[in-house]
């Protein structure tokens, strides 16, 4: 399997390379990881059952598509394939270190400037992709409203539904979701997707990186406010998003709604403590 891989990157990046030592990588929740190293280069490759290329390939894509952006370190994908049963995502290796006050608010900067990347086809993207393992579909759609309603919110709670989960208030809220993006027009941005502190990252160098996107156009909102979810960026990061790009009034209150779709997806994902969670949430919601 690595000397496949291996010939996969040297074709790719036209120069041959041989793995000498690989190790495993801790701290991801999907996939197993590992460093790849051949002497004067390094890569990260992700592996997965087959069946999980497609989930790999949308990973690669999204990160292309933030890389040429050319506004927000990504982690450059490399290739992506299947051997021995098994499918592969390489990246770029990158060294993490510490973040410092300069970082964050490059963070919060750059994050402005990728979010000013919108596409005139609307809010979607050109494939679907995962968010964890979790499906999510993308299909381009003129207003953010019926985007929302139907590609994220349906979504998640019809799993949730084959899953068992009881939101009692479901429909309530899905009636009251128009009146709460009442008067907000976002336009199409570059989203990461999936942004929480865990897929926010330093390099040695003190550049800030995203990791594991979860890319679509949808409204920028859901990435800062996903910032908020299991604990916040530093407080750096928020001032200068905000003088970038100031974020619309009324973001406090959409702000748990668009958190209430990774709520809902925990739940589909993890089960557990997320449905009383996502429950409380919708009363909030509704009150
Ligand atoms: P998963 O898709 O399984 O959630 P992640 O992308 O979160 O995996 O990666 C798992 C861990 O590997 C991260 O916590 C990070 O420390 C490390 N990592 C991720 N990408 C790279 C990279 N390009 N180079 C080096 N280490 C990486």
């Amino acid at each position: 399997m690595w000397t496949d891989i291996a010939t996969h990157i040297s074709q790719v990046t036209d120069s041959p390379f041989q793995v000498k030592h690989h190790r495993p990588v801790g701290g991801g929740c999907i996939n197993q990881a590992y460093a790849l190293d051949g002497g004067d280069r390094a890569f990260f490759v992700k592996l997965n059952q087959a069946s999980q290329i497609g989930m790999f390939e949308a990973e690669a894509l999204g990160l292309k598509q933030i890389y040429q952006s050319q506004t927000m370190r990504v982690p450059r994908p490399i290739c992506w394939g299947i051997t021995d049963s098994r499918s592969y995502l390489v990246l770029e290796w990158l060294n993490f270190g510490y973040g410092t006050h300069q970082s964050w608010e490059d963070m919060g900067r750059n994050l402005a400037a990728m979010h000013r990347v919108s596409s005139d086809r609307g809010f979607g993207w050109d494939q679907s992709n995962t968010i964890g393992a979790t499906p999510q579909p993308n299909p381009w759609t003129q207003s953010w409203l019926d985007f929302f309603l139907e590609h994220r919110m349906a979504h998640q709670f019809r799993l949730a539904a084959r899953r068992g989960g009881n939101f009692p208030q479901q429909a309530a809220l899905m009636a009251a979701i128009p009146d709460l993006l009442a008067g907000h027009d976002p336009q199409p941005s570059l989203v990461h997707g999936d942004l929480w502190s865990g897929n926010a990252s330093v390099t040695v160098e003190g550049e800030p990186v995203i990791l594991d996107p979860a890319t679509y156009f949808g409204d920028r909102e859901v990435d800062i406010a996903m910032t908020e979810l299991f604990g916040r960026f530093p407080n750096e990061f928020y001032s200068a998003y905000q003088s970038a790009y100031p974020l619309d009034p009324g973001y406090d209150r959409r702000k748990t709604l668009y958190n209430l779709y990774h709520v809902i997806n925990h739940f589909n994902l993890f089960g557990g403590g997320y449905e009383s969670q996502a429950n409380s949430m919708i009363a909030s919601l509704l009150r």
